[in-house]
């Protein structure tokens, strides 16, 4: 009886708490926490932010200046590293994005070029966007960063600007360009002389991040800086 009783009350908990690796599915030991060290092990780590003129500064010569810049991972179609953004973006799975951003924290403080931020910045989705999904994913890696690091979180300090009438007269190009493009400041006066890093989940042609930095360089004595989780070349 009490062996069942034990049995039960392991397999509530296996409910409540599944012990199962997001990356694998095998079944995971005390000290994991969703991914396996094997699993933790595989993941394609870039070691640009120990590197200056790494692919990812590059993607922003001449266009934006920006002190710092990196990715931790390389992404690639159809490995585990997609199969987890895909969890963390559109399946609700918050603690995927969330660990990630701790493994960005711990590893790009390590580097005396992310050293001294005082704080990070979330590149904000359209509210729409962030409603049908429940939160911004760039935030969730913004919370785990800070928590693994101690350095402040901005929220509220920069927001998407929402589609307006006058943009309905434009071409669809230049619209659809237009509304990815544009952002706008909110409480920036904490922002003044502070060394900045702007967080997103991937990089590929950088229009986006530079658009936002862009703005935020508006700020005055702002230095910029830029972190993704993933790298990606496609173009
Ligand atoms: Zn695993």
């Amino acid at each position: 009886m009490r062996t069942i009783l034990l049995n039960i009350a392991r397999g509530i908990d296996q409910l409540f708490f599944p012990r199962n690796c997001a990356g694998c599915g095998s079944d995971l030991i005390t000290k994991e926490q969703l991914l396996c060290l094997g699993c933790i092990n595989n993941l394609p780590v870039t070691n640009f932010h120990m590197h200056a003129n790494n692919p990812v500064e590059k993607i922003f010569w001449g266009r934006l200046p920006v002190r710092s810049a990196a990715s931790l991972f390389y992404f690639t179609k159809g490995s585990l590293l997609q199969r987890l953004l895909h969890q963390f973006k559109y399946r609700g799975n918050k603690e995927i994005g969330y660990l990630m951003g701790t493994m960005m924290g711990k590893t790009f403080v390590e580097s005396n070029r992310f050293a001294f931020l005082d704080g990070l910045v979330a590149l904000p989705l359209h509210k729409s966007r962030e409603r049908r999904r429940g939160y911004n994913q760039a935030a969730i890696l913004c919370e785990g960063f800070s928590a693994a690091t101690g350095i402040n979180f901005y929220r509220d300090v920069i927001v998407r600007a929402a589609y307006t009438e006058t943009q309905t007269q434009k071409g669809r190009l230049e619209r659809w360009q237009n509304i990815e493009g544009r952002f706008a400041l909110r409480n920036s006066e904490k922002l003044r002389h502070k060394r900045i890093l702007l967080v997103d989940d991937v990089v590929t042609t950088g229009a986006t991040l530079e658009a936002c930095g862009q703005e935020l360089l508006r700020v005055e004595g702002l230095e910029l800086n830029i972190a993704t989780m993933a790298y990606t070349s496609m173009r």
